[in-house]
């Protein structure tokens, strides 16, 4: 039997209180369930945000929030200890120990300091230690910062193999519609596949002081879901929160079915980790091959491309109405790519993105 892990993820708005405080009666509940967890044979992760609220609550003494990334930056790293202190108690009470991890993009996008994160992950969860990860706000580049932490969870979830990611939110899952507008929004409690309904139905709802909502949560939950991994987004303020959003006990959230044709983890760091360094736009054939063919992208299917991508970089590939329709490490540089290799992009670094 595969080992079951996950990762669990509590938003700002369900780690901190009205007054931005760390909520520590959420974060006991949570342990306790991690910990039990942990304790029947899953390896759990959390990721944790609240770090800029809690820090502001701190530093700001009712000041109103101020909105420059520096200062935000800054604060940051006076909440981010004061989660910590609050994690480790909470887990203390119930019988384990944390560690904390900061990552940030950049260490998703080398495939060496990828690997060597996961490598980090998994000595401490040998040695029965809860990694606590958030990003690393304080010195993240402003420009390149996740920003939300549902994607971070979700390249958590790839990095470490889970078979499940659960983002704990101050709502009951993804509803039918914003219940503060309308009265008869009822739960979704199963989605099988993220198309342009449930797309759109998120892309109305928001949620409360963190960064993501519901629509990041989404993108969080179809990357997750391409790379095998059923995704839950369900309460944080109930009790046994997590073992209720795995279905372990009466179940709560929406859960997301992973894709039956999941991709390799080698192929889900191309499609969600690395940032892209250009775009490649290939004309109709190319697409057919592509597509249906399965075949590397030619130098001569390609119209046009941006960016000053070197060989082994990522790029989007779109097609002639500029749709993304791939992703993939291109084989010449764009400053060589007249005469450089015929294959553009190999097929075995290459990732559809279409629902096909
Ligand atoms: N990393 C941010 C923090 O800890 C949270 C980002 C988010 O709201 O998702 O403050």
């Amino acid at each position: 039997m595969t080992r079951r892990s996950a990762v669990i993820k509590i938003g700002t708005s369900s780690v901190t209180d009205a007054q931005g405080g760390v909520d520590y009666a959420v974060m006991v509940k949570v342990a306790a369930d991690v910990v039990a967890l942990r304790d029947d044979g899953w390896t759990v992760v959390v990721v944790t945000s609240g770090a800029i609220t809690a820090g502001w609550a701190d530093v700001g003494r009712g000041r109103r929030r101020p909105t420059d990334a520096t200062t935000l930056q800054a604060v940051s790293a006076v909440g981010q200890p004061l989660l910590m202190h609050a994690w480790r108690n909470a887990f203390g009470e119930a019988g384990a120990t944390v560690g904390q991890v900061l990552l940030a993009p950049l260490d998703f996008s080398h495939r060496g300091q990828y690997l060597h994160a996961r490598g980090t992950l998994e000595a401490l969860a040998e040695l029965n230690v809860i990694a606590i990860v958030n990003e690393n706000d304080a010195v993240a580049d402003e420009e390149i910062r996740f920003g939300d932490n549902d994607r971070l969870a979700a390249l958590v979830a790839n990095l470490i193999g889970a078979t499940h990611l659960v983002l704990l939110t101050d709502t009951d899952g993804l509803l039918t519609a914003d219940p503060r507008l309308d009265p008869t929004a009822t739960l979704i409690e199963e989605v099988n596949a993220i198309d342009a309904t449930i797309e759109g139905i998120a892309g109305r709802s928001r949620s409360g002081v963190g960064s993501g909502g519901m629509s990041s949560k989404l993108a969080a939950a179809r990357m997750a879901t391409w790379s095998g991994v059923t995704t839950v987004i369900a309460p944080a303020r109930v009790d046994t929160p997590v073992q209720r959003a795995l279905g372990l006990g009466p179940s709560a959230g929406t859960t997301f079915h992973p894709r039956t044709e999941r991709l390799s983890a080698r192929k889900a760091w191309i499609a969600f980790a690395v940032a892209s360094r250009g775009t490649i736009e290939i004309n109709q054939g190319a697409m057919q091959a592509l597509e249906h063919h399965g075949r590397s992208l030619l130098r001569v299917g390609v119209v046009s491309y941006e960016g000053g991508f070197a060989e082994g970089d990522a790029v989007e590939i779109v097609g002639p109405g500029r749709e993304v329709l791939a992703k993939g490490l291109v084989r010449v540089s764009a400053e060589s790519f007249a005469d450089g290799d015929d294959v553009v992009v190999h097929r075995d670094d290459l990732v559809l993105l279409r629902h096909s």
